[in-house]
This record gives structure tokens, C-alpha cells and sequence, in this order.
């Protein structure tokens, strides 16, 4: 029936409308089709040219098909793929050094996405509370606009309720309060509470920082109640704040750590990171993952570990923030009627829409993107760069070049809806 089958199925012609034809439909992608990317380079399949700062939101934080993780992984592919956890392997082991060195934690739990992280956190959480506590010790408290996964349990963490919307019933004993307010946080965190959990920066939720005054406070109303304290640093984590982690900015330390996205640059991998004294409460065979902290993915990790925890490169991450925070206070200032103030943290950083353009963000990331600049939202009214922490001085410029050239394209063009 279909000719293109002869070609073989790695081979077959494949557009955009195959999305819509075989995809079960939990996005709206794009209409071109990347096939190709270096560093900050993506090119699409009509061979069009794309300067990319969404970094695959976050993740690609060494540029796209990094050519030193390429090799590492290539090597690796060669030696062992998959074990299975009856076995360990060299790589986990030596990542799970590297990452207990360079922070707070003591022991890592390994996994394969931002969610699972997160879901290992909050059982872990629950295990602990009820052993050392009881059973009533099982509340959780998290932030409105949150996000934290898409598991049932994670996603109900979260703090908004249209991701929830349909899935009923969901998990018992959690509670959502605003974010930065102390006393709401003072208020919501009682006896019963066994976790908090909390971006230092909420990413999806608008590139909104966290306050190291609310962060302390959070970390005071846990220690007074026996309550875990979660960072979730998901897309805060791995030097997109111009540290290592975004909690060594803030001056608080949390009971666990969660990281995924740029721990791998892309290939899938995330980390539950703690204490000695909070870990034990997982034993064996009370959590687990098939693929977590496979050979492959832990290679990964190491290496982007190692580039990323130098005192030069993090340094560099500041002044690529700093450019690029002065070329959007310009931007702002020029164009009032558009934008308002910027905010964020190192290389994650929002740009809110003025009173008057609010719910335009994906009209002008698409105006950008029909000029060759990749951006990514952070919600209907909040513009969100994200680039990779090697982008240049130059490509920082084109970046503000082209959100000129857009801006004026959609001043003269398109008429305010
Ligand atoms: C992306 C994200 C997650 C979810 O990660 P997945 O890998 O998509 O499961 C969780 N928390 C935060 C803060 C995130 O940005």
C-alpha cells in the first residue's frame, strides 16, 4: 500500500503530519522537524538553520551531540550496555562519588527522568517519616505552580491543578500553598508534615526565584517539625544557575536533592541525592529501576559532571547570564509596552509579558523561530531562555538581534489580539 515501506523502516519518509497521524497526542510540536544540531546549532529537515536556546528545555547544556560525550559515550557503547541490578557497574559507582563529593549528600539513588527523582524523594520521604515518626507523619507540602513530574503522584505534588484535571482520585494528604510566603509555609508545615518540597527556582511555573529568606524559613519550619526538606532541581540543577546546584546560591541545604535534565545532556538519567542517615531508610529491594544508573547513562553524567563542576566554566555561566540580562533590560526598556522586568538565575531566565501582550509568549517565540531563533515559554505569558551553558558572546548577540527583528515583525505584521 505505502511505497515509501520499501525503503525499510528506519528509512521512511517521515514529516510533521505523522506526528498527528500515529503520536498519541499529548503535544503540539512544532511544524519543522529537527534533524541535526551541534552545540547551539539545530538545522531542520528542510536544511534551515536554528540558533537554539531552549537547550531541549534545559537539557542539552554542553550543546547538542557534544563531541567529548560523544566519544565517552561511543567507548562505552563499545565495553556494556545494560546489567541489570543484580550487578553493579564502574560508572555509577564513580558517578555517585563525583556527585556525593561536590555536594551535601552522601549516597545517590539513580533513575531515569526528573519525575522518578522525584517520586524516589517523596517515598523516600514517606518511608522515613512513618518509621522514625508513625504513620500519621505522611503530609506532604509543596508550591502552587509547581512542577514536579507527570507520575500521578509527582504530578499531584505539583502545584497545578489543570495537569491534574481528570486523573481523580488522586493520592491523599497533600498540601499546595503560594510560593515565597513564609507564613503560609509556617502555617502549612505542622506535626504532621513528613516532606517539603520546593524548586530553589520554579522553572514551568514562570523562571520565578526562590527567596533565600523563604528557602531558610523552609528549612527552620522543617527542621522544627521533623520534615524533610526536597529540593527539586530538576532544571535549576547541573550549573544552569552558574553553580553547580542552585542550593549553593541560596545558603540553604536540603534533606534531598533530585536531579535529572542536564545530568545527561540528553540522554535520559536522574538522581535522588542524600544523607547517610536518611538513605537507610530505603533498603534492599524497597525501590527501584530497571535502567537506573545504567552503564550508558552514568558515562554520561560523569562526564558532564566533571565539565561542569570547574570554578572557570560556572564562572563563565555568570557572565553569559550577566550579557544576556543586560541585552533584556535593554529590550525591556525599549519596548515597555511588551515586556517587563527580567528574572531568573544564571542561563534559566523569563521574560514576562507586559499587561497588554499578556498570553502572546508562544506568538513570539514562533515569530522568533520563523527568524531562526529556538525559545522556549514558561506558561501562556512568560518568555523563557534557556541556552546552553557553552553559549558564546556571539551567539548571545544574534539571540538579541533576531528578538529585535521578531519584535518589530510582530509590532508591524500582526495585529494585537
Ligand atoms: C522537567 C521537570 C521535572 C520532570 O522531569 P521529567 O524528566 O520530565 O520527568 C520535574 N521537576 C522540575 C523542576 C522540572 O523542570
Amino acid at each position: 500500500m505505502n511505497a515509501k515501506l520499501d525503503a525499510g523502516l528506519t528509512t521512511r519518509n517521515v514529516t510533521r503530519d505523522t506526528f498527528d497521524e500515529v503520536l498519541v497526542p499529548t503535544y503540539a510540536p512544532a511544524a519543522m522537524v529537527p534533524v541535526r544540531a551541534s552545540g547551539l546549532d539545530l538545522w531542520d529537515q528542510a536544511g534551515k538553520h536554528y540558533l537554539d536556546f531552549t537547550s531541549g528545555i534545559a537539557v542539552t547544556s554542553l550543546g547538542h551531540c557534544n563531541p567529548a560525550l560523544a566519544d565517552a559515550l561511543t567507548q562505552q557503547i563499545h565495553k556494556v550496555w545494560h546489567l541489570g541490578n543484580g550487578y553493579t557497574n564502574e560508572q555509577v559507582l564513580r558517578l555517585a562519588l563525583a556527585l556525593t563529593e561536590a555536594t551535601f549528600a552522601d549516597r545517590a539513588f539513580f533513575c531515569n527522568s526528573g519525575a522518578e527523582a522525584n517520586e524516589a524523594a517523596l517515598k523516600l520521604a514517606r518511608k522515613y517519616a512513618h518509621a522514625k515518626f508513625g504513620e500519621s507523619k505522611s503530609r506532604i507540602v509543596s508550591c502552587l505552580s509547581s512542577f514536579h513530574g507527570r507520575t500521578l503522584f509527582t504530578v499531584s505534588v505539583g502545584g497545578q491543578p489543570k495537569y491534574t484535571e481528570g486523573f481523580e482520585p488522586l493520592p491523599p494528604q497533600l498540601s499546595h500553598i503560594p510560593y515565597n510566603d513564609i507564613e503560609a509555609a509556617r502555617a502549612a508545615i505542622t506535626e504532621d508534615v513528613c516532606a517539603v518540597i520546593v524548586e530553589p527556582i520554579q522553572g514551568e511555573g514562570g523562571v520565578i526565584p526562590g527567596d533565600p529568606e523563604y528557602l531558610k524559613a523552609l528549612r527552620e519550619f522543617c527542621d522544627k517539625t521533623g520534615a524533610l526538606l526536597i529540593f527539586d532541581e530538576v532544571q535549576s540543577g547541573v550549573g544552569r544557575t552558574g553553580e553547580l546546584f542552585a542550593y549553593m546560591g541560596k545558603g540553604v541545604t536540603p534533606d534531598v536533592l533530585t536531579s535529572a535534565k542536564a545530568l545527561g545532556n540528553g540522554y535520559p538519567i536522574g538522581a535522588m541525592l542524600t544523607t547517610n542517615e536518611i538513605a537507610h531508610h530505603f533498603g534492599v529491594g524497597t525501590h527501584g529501576t530497571t535502567y537506573g544508573g545504567n552503564p550508558l547513562a552514568a558515562t554520561v553524567a560523569l562526564n558532564v559532571i566533571e565539565t561542569i563542576n570547574q570554578p572557570a566554566f560556572l564562572a563563565r555561566v555568570k557572565e553569559a547570564s550577566a550579557r544576556i540580562f543586560a541585552n533584556l533590560d535593554k529590550l525591556t526598556a525599549d519596548f515597555p509596552q511588551l515586556f517587563g522586568k527580567v528574572r531568573g538565575s544564571g542561563l534559566l531566565i523569563g521574560l514576562p509579558l507586559a499587561e497588554g501582550f499578556k498570553g502572546r509568549a508562544k506568538d513570539f517565540t514562533k515569530a522568533c523561530e520563523a527568524l531562526g531563533l529556538m525559545l522556549l515559554i514558561a506558561g501562556p505569558d512568560v518568555v523563557r531562555l534557556a541556552p546552553a551553558l557553552i553559549v558564546s558572546d556571539e551567539q548571545i548577540a544574534r539571540a538579541d538581534q533576531i528578538m529585535r527583528e521578531a519584535i518589530d515583525a510582530m509590532l508591524n505584521d500582526a495585529p494585537a489580539k
